[in-house]
């Protein structure tokens, strides 16, 4: 537990940090998942295969989820994790769909955790898209990012990465020096509620449903495989980061939740922002937990309870799940919602 512990705090300092724009960053590598699941040999990151040409890069050390989908001689990878991990992430997804594989990028939203590794894949993808809202948040974190990516073999080696991974990131550390800030940010910023496009044979549709985790959430929809990645709406038994500081709403999170949710069937595979990868029964748990704590911190705020005390508090529904440390960000986010 106390491992578990530490793990989560280091996470959350690293995305939090991020999401700051603050130079703070972590990552440590993790064996979270048996060999059984991972990708054939010769990737540099652990890769879980979710079906034929679906891998996922799931893990609670290294930042958001990552997902590449495979068709034909395409690659789709949805979010770019921290900058010393954009260049194994994108090595890796163009050797799922083998050489001269054409490379399209979808950022589910602003997060550092999540287009950190942007600068080693944006330059060299045919499209790059991300919700409009988030093309300035994440310009400007171009600094710190090109700041931690000068060290990024240092921060491989410190956490115990692989060779191979310090090799891809000596790479980084020396190709950041000509980084700009284009080479950071999508090219194709998406806006309205629907947006489509195809990635081989593949069509992907790109749902934005208002505010919810961010201003600029998408949840990325593939059809013929039955599979969603949702970004940050959905943390997968865990508590959920908000950023007040990333036009978060948390009915606009639920109401965005439950436009996801309509998307899919039973058998739908549904990859969130960070924990395990489930079904459509993760976004529900999501929902619940986001009406639970509307309903508790609005008691709160009746009983005349301030927002300092508010947030020392604890109830049922957040018990038993990771990120504890971001317990009271959450109740201090939805109690100033709803007070304000
Ligand atoms: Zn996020």
């Amino acid at each position: 537990m106390q491992d578990q512990l530490t793990i989560n705090r280091r996470h959350f300092l690293g995305f939090a940090g991020l999401a700051a724009g603050s130079a703070a960053l972590s990552f440590s590598p993790s064996r979270a998942f048996g060999s059984v699941f991972l990708a054939e040999d010769g990737s540099i990151l652990e890769w879980r295969e979710l079906s034929k040409g679906v891998q996922a890069m799931v893990d609670m050390n290294t930042g958001g989820n990552s997902l590449a989908v495979v068709s034909g001689h395409s690659v789709l990878l949805i979010d770019t994790k921290f900058p010393q991990l954009g260049r194994a992430l994108k090595t890796d997804a163009e050797g799922f769909a083998g050489d001269g594989a054409e490379l399209i990028l979808v950022n589910s939203h602003h997060h550092g955790d999540h287009t950190g590794g942007n600068c080693s894949v944006v330059p060299d993808a045919t499209a790059s898209y991300a919700h409009k809202n988030a093309i300035p948040r994440i310009e400007e974190s171009f600094d710190g990012v090109k700041a931690n990516a000068r060290k990024a073999e240092q921060t491989v080696i410190d956490s115990g990465g692989s060779d191979a991974l310090a090799k891809s990131a000596r790479f980084t550390q020396r190709a950041a020096a000509k980084w700009t800030k284009a080479s950071i940010t999508p090219k194709n910023p998406v806006e309205g509620s629907k947006n489509s496009f195809d990635a081989g044979e593949l069509g992907v549709n790109l749902y934005h449903f208002g505010s919810g985790h961010t201003d600029n959430d998408l949840v990325i929809h593939i059809p013929e495989r039955n599979l969603m990645h949702t970004g940050d709406l959905v943390f997968s038994g865990l508590n959920p980061f908000f950023d007040p500081n990333g036009g978060y709403s948390a009915r606009g999170w639920i109401a965005s939740l439950q436009g996801a949710y309509k998307l899919c069937d039973a058998d739908t595979t549904v990859v969130p922002g960070h924990g395990a990868v489930g079904d459509r029964s993760i976004i529900e748990n999501q929902i619940h937990y986001l009406e639970q704590l509307i309903d508790a911190v609005q008691q709160e705020i009746d009983n005349g309870v301030s927002k300092e005390d508010a947030a020392k508090k604890s109830w049922s529904f957040m018990d038993e799940l990771g990120f504890e440390q971001i317990k009271p960000r959450a109740i201090q986010a939805v109690y100033d919602e709803l007070a304000g």
